[in-house]
């Protein structure tokens, strides 16, 4: 059914555009229609033949024309305008599409989707959970998209002030679009791909009363990249609050030269901090508030980084300071709440376990200082945005009596492929193959489904990405586990030795590639979105993430109460670097916290949008066709197109026991076939009385209807809804 992963990666995103301007031309003198109207085009499955360039072609022709939006049958491509576009998302549109009886016939936009999802929560049989994912790489529009949602849900689902308690303080719907300016602030940054790039996954879910006015939500976030704290890549940033707060903060701190902080003199857009205000008062105490708006936390984490060590002469006597960081140690001391001593011997000492009781302090080397350092930087910063994510949930989260449904939204950063790739990469696309997984699951796969029920139906190929993901988070043998148990051996990391175990292990995967010339070990990965070197030096590290004991014990004695609440309930025992870890490694949360969110996204309906860039370097209205079709071959968008335009995406399953009302004179112990002749002989009446097309029935397929009947479920395109 699918087709072979090898055969795909032979046309590989580079040969097609070689070739795509040739075949281009070829494609587009077929086409039945004129190629003025392309732009015309609401839906891609209207383009005809369907190829990449084609679509591109099509697609093209709607961006020149400033049209955005494209149904590609079940999914939307929405492509970005890398400009503001007046009164594409104005309160006026939002309410034409909410008061639409059929939004769907309107030019598409991101509101169709999201009015579809709204009005399916209450269901045709019984209330179902709505999940929006947004897809698309760095800069594509995911996180704008997402914003765009959450403004619609919340003015068309915002109680109206008669129906709103005099008492509440202020509206739920303000505080849940507050909520994402302070996350941006805390967790998006600068990089070469898109100046406000999230550098954390987030599913927010929009809860619903019985009435589907909006009373809550709640947010659930992933892997946030906190690396980006003591490091950041050429002429990239840290994450915007750090310029921002040093704009608003009164620290007596606010120093010039900061390491931790790039790029210190771009502009940077503020978080107003009365927002920051309001949103925290009611879940804070004012102790917590007063250390977040006085930032000490903050200006101490970049007084951290101008804590400089010098390289030691002598191995057994621990490297000194350097003499300008003295000052920055104090700083960071006296902000954090720590005594300046103990500071700068936890950052220069290691303590090692000597036999039950005793502790040996062992020096660190320069490098390890920094190490440490670093560590306790990305320690606390991680900790500071949990915290930061529960107190917005503590203050938007209905609680579970008032609320009855959900609409999910899903923003996850895209598929990545630097030139050096480690395991936060490898992270971010294990967690968009599962997303691409769920997608063909729901819609591709769906071909199966007619099969068995008896419809006559000739198969359309797509890629299936089960063998990437055996690859990535099989057992016992896959790239996850293997590199747990390196972990757990807890014995120094040899990467070219893990690189052999793995090509030991790995080689009948045919997704998974090594080449024996490179300079570092590392393997390739060909991923359904392209293939992606990943280095193997620092992974094992990587995925253990030790913090040093010395570290928590440290922070657990901080006179700043938030500090020391961060650290109260956390575990130092077995941080002596002996005996088998208990440390959960990074891939273990990562894979399980992925697991309950495809649980949650299994329950619900899905609706897809893929966001698409039409140039790298986010210029406005710049069309680079090279980039887009790479894009598009990405998703796959040819396949799903061809399967929606085919395929019958709404399936009722015909059971007498669940909806005794589709067959009222039928009981309960009715054989199936005569319950699939009623049920045909029912819909026939209706379809008649709507003038359409009867029924195209198992095995004997008639084209042109809307509807078909399998042996135990009833199939219709969309336009039947
Ligand atoms: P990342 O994965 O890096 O977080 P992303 O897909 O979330 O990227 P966004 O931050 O949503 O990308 O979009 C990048 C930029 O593109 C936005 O800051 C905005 O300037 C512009 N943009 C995106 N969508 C639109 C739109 N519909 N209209 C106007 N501008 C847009
Ligand atoms: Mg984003």
């Amino acid at each position: 059914i699918s087709q072979p992963v090898t055969q795909r990666s032979q046309q590989t995103a580079q040969s097609s555009c070689q070739s795509l301007d040739a075949s281009l031309e070829e494609e587009v003198k077929a086409f039945l229609i004129n190629e003025d109207e392309l732009h015309t085009y609401d839906d891609l499955t209207k383009v005809s033949p369907v190829t990449p360039s084609t679509v591109l072609k099509c697609l093209q022709a709607r961006y020149s024309a400033k049209v955005f939006y494209t149904h590609a049958g079940c999914t939307l491509v929405a492509l970005n305008p890398f400009q503001p576009i007046p009164h594409l998302y104005s309160l006026d549109v939002m309410k034409e599409y909410h008061c639409a009886p059929q939004p769907q016939e309107f030019k598409p936009h991101i509101f169709i989707v999201a009015e579809e999802a709204y009005r399916n929560v209450q269901g045709q049989v019984e209330p179902t959970n709505q999940s929006l994912v947004v897809s698309g790489e760095s800069g594509a529009g995911k996180t704008w998209t997402s914003r765009c949602l959450m403004k619609y849900y919340a003015t068309i689902a915002a109680p109206s002030s008669s129906q709103k308690c005099q008492d509440t303080v202020e509206r739920i719907e303000r505080r849940v679009l507050d909520s994402n300016p302070i996350m941006e602030a805390f967790g998006n940054a600068s990089t070469l791909r898109n100046n406000n790039s999230s550098r954390f996954g987030k599913y927010i879910q929009l809860q619903l009363d019985r009435s589907q006015l909006l009373v809550g939500a709640s947010v659930q976030t992933y892997l946030l990249e906190k690396t980006r704290v003591a490091f950041q890549a050429a002429n990239e940033r840290n994450f915007h609050i750090f310029y921002q707060a040093s704009k608003w903060l009164t620290c007596r701190t606010l120093i010039h030269v900061l390491i931790y902080l790039t790029l210190f003199s771009k502009a940077v857009s503020l978080v107003n901090p009365l927002t920051v205000i309001y949103f925290f008062w009611p879940v804070a105490t004012v102790s917590v508030q007063s250390t977040l708006l006085k930032g000490t936390i903050l200006a101490g984490l970049l007084n951290l980084g101008n804590v400089i060590f010098c390289p030691s002469d002598d191995e057994s006597q621990p490297c000194k300071l350097k003499e300008q960081s003295r000052g920055f140690l104090q700083n960071t001391a006296d902000l954090l709440g720590v005594p300046s001593e103990e500071l700068e011997a936890c950052l220069r000492l290691r303590s090692l376990r000597a036999g039950k009781q005793s502790v040996v302090l062992k020096p660190c080397s320069q490098a390890e200082c920094s190490v440490r350092r670093d560590c306790l930087a990305k320690l606390i910063y991680a900790h500071v945005f949990d915290w930061l994510v529960a107190c917005i949930n503590k203050s938007m989260c209905a609680d579970t009596s008032r609320w009855c449904n959900f609409i999910g939204l899903l923003d996850v950063y895209g598929f990545e492929c630097f030139t050096s790739n480690n395991l936060e990469q490898l992270c971010i696309n294990y967690a968009n193959e599962k997303l691409q997984q769920h997608f063909v699951a729901h819609y591709l796969k769906a071909q199966q489904d007619y099969v068995s029920e008896g419809l006559a139906w000739s198969f359309i190929q797509y890629q299936d990405n089960q063998s990437c993901l055996d690859l990535i988070e099989g057992s016992p043998a896959g790239v996850f586990s293997l590199l747990n148990e390196e972990c757990r051996l807890n014995r120094p990391s040899d990467a070219k030795q893990f690189r052999m175990r793995l090509e030991k292990e790995l080689s009948s995967n045919a997704c998974v590639s090594w080449d024996k010339f490179s300079r570092q070990p590392d393997f390739t990965v060909l991923h359904y979105a392209g293939k992606v070197s990943y280095q193997i030096e620092g992974m094992m590290e990587k995925n253990k993430d030790p913090v040093p004991p010395e570290l928590v014990h440290l922070l657990q004695q901080s006179q700043d109460s938030l500090l020391q609440s961060f650290f109260t309930e956390h575990s130092t025992e077995d941080s002596s670097g002996r005996g088998p870890s208990k440390v959960v490694t990074v891939v273990s949360k990562f894979k399980n916290s992925l697991e309950s969110l495809m649980k949650i996204l299994h329950s619900t309906t899905p609706h897809y949008t893929r966001c698409i860039k039409p140039n790298p370097d986010c210029r406005p209205l710049t069309f680079k066709k090279e980039e887009v079709i790479n894009q598009l071959e990405a998703c796959g968008i040819v396949e799903t197109i061809n399967i929606s335009a085919a395929g019958f995406p709404i399936r009722l399953v015909c059971n007498v026991a669940q909806r005794p009302f589709v067959v009222p004179p039928i009981g309960l112990d009715v054989d199936k076939d005569t319950l699939l002749r009623e049920v045909t002989r029912i819909l026939n009446a209706v379809l008649r009385r709507h003038s359409l097309d009867p029924c195209g029935d198992a095995g004997g397929r008639t084209r042109s209807s809307m509807v078909h009947c399998g042996r135990t479920k009833v199939f219709m395109t969309h336009s039947m809804v």
